[in-house]
């Protein structure tokens, strides 16, 4: 039972550092849960789990797909300093999940980690009440937009969600190829306008 769910945001948060869920159900899991920023936050993004680089610095995006991640939302006028000290940064699963049994990468979050960690995410989301979500590759995409639907359908779109908007991005690491390819490039730069779009409206200069 996750009591500290309906408690205040400082103890949601203690909560989530302390949280060994998953590893009570056997699953190989490294906690403890990586996320940042603060509960005024207008903007937030949303990626599948932290990396091993992530985990060890416990911080969101710390590698190189956080280098990608904020070169593209460098175009959009948000700067990584400000970005990761004022708005807020999670995840789907919030500890780093191992690798992939292949040796192939990280391992994908099992469905059932995914629910385990869904009443953190649904409460984060509800304490900071963000006006924009970004989430970041095909697990957070698929908690706002049907699976049926392919990414080049999704990405370079936004949709109002209960109030709020919700801007899509790839996943930003070296190892999602989706990015790499040319007629992609222009549907994230189209992602990169509305996303600054929103940032001009709340935070006019
Ligand atoms: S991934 Fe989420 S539910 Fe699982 S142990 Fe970490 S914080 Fe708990």
């Amino acid at each position: 039972m996750q009591k500290h769910l309906n408690r205040s945001f400082p103890e949601l948060q203690a909560g989530m550092k302390q949280c060994r869920l998953c590893l009570k159900e056997g699953f190989e899991i490294y906690p403890p849960a990586v996320f940042s920023g603060l509960e005024s936050a207008e903007m937030m993004t949303i990626g599948q789990a932290p990396g091993i680089t992530e985990q060890e610095a416990e911080r969101p995006f710390n590698a190189g797909s956080g280098t990608r991640l904020f070169g593209w939302l460098g175009r959009a006028g948000i700067e990584e300093e400000w970005f990761r000290s004022t708005q807020y940064m999670s995840s789907v699963t919030k500890c780093y999940p191992g690798r992939h049994p292949s040796g192939s990468g990280d391992r994908v979050p099992s469905r059932r980690e995914q629910e385990l960690c869904r009443p953190y995410l649904s409460k984060e989301i509800e304490f900071v009440n963000p006006q924009v979500i970004i989430p970041i590759g095909r697990l957070a995409i698929n908690l706002f937009f049907p699976k049926k639907l392919k990414l080049q359908d999704i990405i370079g779109t936004q949709k109002e969600v209960e109030g709020r908007w919700i801007i899509p991005l790839p996943h930003s690491s070296g190892a999602s190829r989706w990015h790499q390819i040319e007629e992609n490039r222009q549907l994230i730069t189209d992602a990169i306008k509305l996303i600054n779009n929103h940032r001009v409206r709340i935070f006019p200069a």
